[in-house]
């Protein structure tokens, strides 16, 4: 059974942060990964920038975007995005969610109180 996550606030805060490395991760990984492959590219010849660049954006934008996608809604506990791998019928994860797949938790929900819209 999934885990549910009664801490709303604790819970989004996780979601922000998964978020900004996510998007981090895109902006930084390429135009670094060019940068150090320029230094590097006396040592390894002309083509090091370039590759040195999808290396590096590929070692960390694919972790980062995993686990943005694997995040779990605090309400239902399943995966927020929608479901990670095949699943049949085929139905894809959608990283700009602005809901919970499973229960349709809107993005950024306070949780369960007074100021809830539930
Ligand atoms: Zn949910």
């Amino acid at each position: 059974m999934a885990s549910v996550e009664r801490d709303y606030p604790a819970a989004w805060r996780d979601y922000r942060r998964r978020s900004f490395l996510a998007l981090g991760s895109i902006v930084a990984s390429f135009p670094g990964g060019l940068l150090i492959g320029l230094a590097l590219s006396a040592r390894l010849g002309p083509d090091a920038p370039m590759f040195v660049a999808a290396a590096l954006t590929l070692a960390i934008v694919l972790p980062c975007s995993f686990r943005l996608a694997a995040w779990r809604c605090p309400r239902c506990g399943k995966p927020f995005h929608g479901p990670l791998g095949w699943a049949e019928p085929v139905k894809y994860s959608n990283p700009f969610a602005r809901q919970c797949d499973a229960c349709g938790l809107p993005r950024q929900e306070p949780g369960p109180g007074v100021w809830s819209r539930h």
